[in-house]
């Protein structure tokens, strides 16, 4: 366990310092109404009827807390554990699964699990959108295969089809050196389903390195440039793939630590967040509260229900 939280501030044990610790991180500005967007109009309802942490919306005659339109909305999990959970799973360097949440905190691990998978969903908005790279700038792409050895599956469970990743999955992830990194789960690895992505998500005036495989993929662009692993060419000055290859490195190394295996149903959710705890690196100047902070600010807009996760395994 390497997480360096805190347990002793009261934003984990008591209510109104969790909410409002909630409330500060949601609203930065103040409170606003989550219905119509004004901020002039909302006062905090003092009355005891509603309970405290309740707001009203002068303009648009509505009610609401700091949770509304965030996953916390309507969840019976008081938000002490919430914040509990985020924070654990954020400072955490390898991460937690559900086994260890529930452990950790005393929950059910029903209850952990769906947590968990919530919290990484507040974390999927948070990874970078537009494009990587730019002018001046290098972007390096590769592919690796993760999950079971195909020997130890079952006969009906075993791909025939999936070549080169033996059963495995294919994770595509393209990383800005010095910057971010963009996972994806992906059918294939050939030209037909990698080109696309990266069209779209690399900047057209950023230099390009692949090893030799993925240089076929994006043959005759004229900033590309690759290494070619297969005759023991690894390095040729600023021409390597030492970032994503030390990325995958560290993304198997966590799968097999925390997870043991990851499943193809989920695997997009645990590169989410492998890929957003790498975007929030101590390099990058964000340590482990902050972290956490990004975290819970991505927690809006995306309520999720039991009925729409489903009842799963913990990875
Ligand atoms: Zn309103």
């Amino acid at each position: 366990m390497t997480a360096t939280v805190d347990l002793t501030n009261p934003i984990f044990t008591d209510l109104d310092a969790a909410r409002a610790h909630f409330e500060s991180i949601r609203w930065p500005d103040g409170p606003y109404c989550p219905f119509c967007g004004q901020m002039e109009t909302v006062k905090a309802l003092g009355g005891t009827s509603m309970g405290p942490g309740w707001y009203h919306c002068k303009d648009c005659r509505r009610k609401f807390t700091a949770a509304v339109g965030t996953i916390y909305e309507r969840s019976h999990i008081p938000m002490t554990k919430w914040l509990l959970a985020t924070h654990l799973m954020c400072a955490s360097k390898k991460g937690m699964n559900a086994h260890q949440l529930h452990r950790m905190m005393g929950l059910p691990y029903k209850t952990a699990w769906f947590m968990a998978h919530r919290i990484r969903e507040g974390m999927r908005e948070l990874n970078p959108t537009g494009q990587l790279g730019g002018n001046g700038k290098t972007v390096e792409f590769d592919e690796t295969f993760v999950g079971g050895k195909e020997k130890n599956k079952h006969a009906s469970k075993r791909n025939k089809k999936n070549i080169g990743g033996a059963g495995k999955e294919a994770v595509f992830s393209l990383v800005e050196r010095g910057g971010k990194v963009r996972s994806h789960h992906v059918p294939n690895v050939t030209g037909k389903t990698l080109r696309p992505i990266m069209d779209e998500q690399i900047a057209e005036a950023s230099r390009t390195v692949s090893d030799d495989s993925g240089a076929r993929a994006r043959h005759g662009e004229p900033n590309h440039h690759s290494v070619n692993h297969s005759i023991g060419e690894y390095v040729r000055g600023e021409i390597h793939t030492n970032t994503i290859e030390s990325y995958f490195a560290t993304m198997k190394r966590w799968i097999v630590g925390t997870y043991h295996h990851v499943s193809a149903q989920h695997l997009k959710r645990h590169l989410t967040e492998f890929d957003f705890r790498y975007n929030t690196r101590i390099a990058l100047g964000v340590d482990d509260i902050q972290r956490a902070s990004i975290a819970l600010k991505g927690a809006k807009g995306k309520r999720l229900t039991y009925e729409t996760t489903g009842r799963g395994r913990a990875a």
